[in-house]
């Protein structure tokens, strides 16, 4: 049995639902009732979110027979990557394993892995058995909330994370929720160090889910959302410095370039895309169709991009008034 998303399922011709946008990267999760506990995820230890959630997507289940013809559909139907979730199960990732030869022996396609490592050993067995990618999430940027939110120590997690990009240059990513706990100023310098070390990054909104701990936490402001987003972007392509960024109170308030300079640079609107491994669009991951969009899954209209780059200007406007860090603990 795998979990297949919703979106996925109907790209490969398992599921018929109406998708807004399709997928570019075919979305599979393996395993159910994670060892780990983190407060935010609907597959922890003790949450009652329910099995086939991940994010606020819903992961129907399938069998291998299933998967084998729907990797089939899924390269002609634009899908251009496949990235499996691990949901940690043991001490043992065999079952992880299997299932990416098996992804292997069935489709050509590029594929990553997103699974919670342990030691670099792990990572190797998962590049001998044919992953393309492997993303190490660190989640939670403030090491406090990560102790409180994912258990366990920030400091180990980023240098497996960073042992790793230095042994698989150009082939580690990482997941980064904004919203939980962290102050910009502490998520712009990570953004700086990983890029430096050649760590692609997937941005996420914190997203309260039903039956998590985190279940009635408010999700980022969609201001706050857009600056980390300017900046990873901006970062990335080399246009600013870290040195000569600006903050107050932990809060971004200037890139290190004029203002008026920052419009021109976000232009086209790259920045608001979805960010992570090539082609990785996650569509309505963070949020339902209609609602504003923290990563679009799409190219932006004029509209849109317009009150992206507005949102990322106005934050710079009243920069150091807002409060670092949205998130009310419930424990
Ligand atoms: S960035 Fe996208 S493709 Fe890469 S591991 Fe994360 S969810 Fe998968």
């Amino acid at each position: 049995m795998i979990r297949i998303s919703a979106g996925t399922a109907a790209c490969m011709k398992l599921k018929k639902i109406k998708t807004d946008v399709h997928p570019t990267t075919a979305y599979l999760l393996l395993g159910e009732g994670c060892v780990m506990n983190c407060s935010f995820c609907p597959q922890s230890r003790t949450s009652s979110g329910g099995a086939s959630r991940l994010g606020r997507v819903t992961w129907p289940s399938f069998t291998r027979e299933d998967l084998k013809e729907g990797l089939k559909e899924a390269e002609g139907n634009n899908i251009k990557r496949v990235c499996l979730q691990g949901v940690r199960q043991g001490d043992k990732q065999e079952s992880l394993l299997r299932t990416i030869k098996e992804i292997k022996n069935n489709s050509s396609l590029p594929l990553c892995i997103s699974a919670w490592i342990k030691k670099p050993q792990e990572a190797e067995e998962l590049f001998a058995a044919g992953a393309d990618r492997l993303s190490i999430a660190l989640d939670v940027v403030n090491p406090d909330a990560y102790k409180d939110i994912k258990g366990g120590s920030y400091k180990e997690r980023l240098q497996l994370l960073l042992n790793c990009a230095r042994r698989w240059p150009g082939k580690i990513s990482t997941h980064i929720i904004i919203g939980v706990g962290e102050t910009e100023e502490e998520t712009v310098a990570i953004f700086d160090k990983l890029i430096k070390e050649n760590v692609t990054i997937a941005l996420f909104a914190f997203t309260p889910i039903k039956g998590t701990p985190l279940g009635s936490s408010a999700p980022p402001k969609i201001e706050r959302y857009r600056r980390m987003q300017a900046a990873l972007y901006l970062l990335k392509n080399k246009v600013i410095d870290y040195a000569a960024m600006n903050f107050k109170k932990g809060v971004l308030t200037g890139y290190g370039v004029p203002i008026s300079d920052l419009r021109e640079y976000l232009k086209g609107g790259s920045a608001f895309l979805t960010s992570g491994c090539p082609d990785c669009n996650r569509p309505f991951y963070n949020e339902s169709p209609g609602s504003v969009l923290y990563n679009y899954p799409r190219p932006l209209t004029l509209e849109e991009e317009e009150a992206a780059v507005d949102c990322v200007l106005a934050g710079l406007e009243e920069g150091g008034n807002e409060v670092a860090g949205n998130l009310a603990f419930n424990s």
